[in-house]
């Protein structure tokens, strides 16, 4: 069975592709002609997942999976949240310089300056569209730590910051297959896997 992953994050991509095993036959963005940008204008996890999901299965028969993400820190209120890909995006003269990880990392760091309070979560909403309809949705979470510095060379966006609780290193320097057991992405996917199952024909 062919799934879409609507995503332009190659990492967050081959994370998906892994955890849903080779039982499916995965394709990317790059299977659809003229993919567009979908503006991320919702208010939480789920809706900017079903806004990519929509657009995209329209322009494809197969089933779309979209993933909506982010890390949410407890003394930040929740930030930087839905905004986490963009966190340390700035704009000068109404031109905008695109935040990458790294620079998401140093502004978290900076913001996180002489809190000893650091607990945080990433969640993960997942969801499945066809045909410009929404079929289902699943979300996952792991709560932890925000490091005081960055450790590990795995994964990517805030991995290198985060230690999942009952571990005592990132997960940058975990790796992919603690972080396949458990992250947000695995526990969201896991369901999503189980609903495949039972609702789809390969
Ligand atoms: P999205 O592509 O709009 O969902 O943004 C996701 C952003 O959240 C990424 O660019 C990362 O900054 C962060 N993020 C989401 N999942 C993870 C993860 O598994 N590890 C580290 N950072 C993540």
């Amino acid at each position: 069975m062919i799934i879409v992953i609507a995503t332009t994050n190659v990492k967050k991509r081959a994370e998906l592709e892994a955890l849903l095993g080779a039982s499916y036959e995965v394709h990317g963005l790059e299977s659809i002609i003229n993919p567009p940008e979908v503006e991320e204008n919702a208010d939480s996890f789920l809706g900017n997942a079903s806004l990519k999901a929509v657009a995209i299965s329209k322009l494809s028969p197969h089933l779309v999976i979209a993933d909506d993400s982010g890390l949410c820190v407890d003394a930040l209120d929740g930030a930087p949240g839905i905004y986490s890909a963009r966190y340390a995006n700035e704009s000068q003269n109404g031109i905008t310089q695109s935040a990458t990880d790294e620079t998401n990392n140093a502004k978290l760091l900076r913001e996180l300056l002489g809190h000893s309070e650091r607990s945080a979560h990433f969640t993960c909403a997942l969801v499945v569209a066809q045909q410009g309809q929404v079929l289902t949705s699943f979300e996952g979470s792991v709560k932890g730590q925000i490091a005081t510095e960055l450790s590990g060379q795995t994964g990517f966006g805030y991995d290198p910051l985060f230690i999942p609780d009952g571990y005592e290193h990132s997960f940058a320097d975990l790796g992919s297959a603690i972080k396949q057991k458990i992250s947000h992405r695995a526990q969201a996917l896991a369901d999503l896997k189980n609903w495949l199952v039972h609702n789809t024909s390969k």
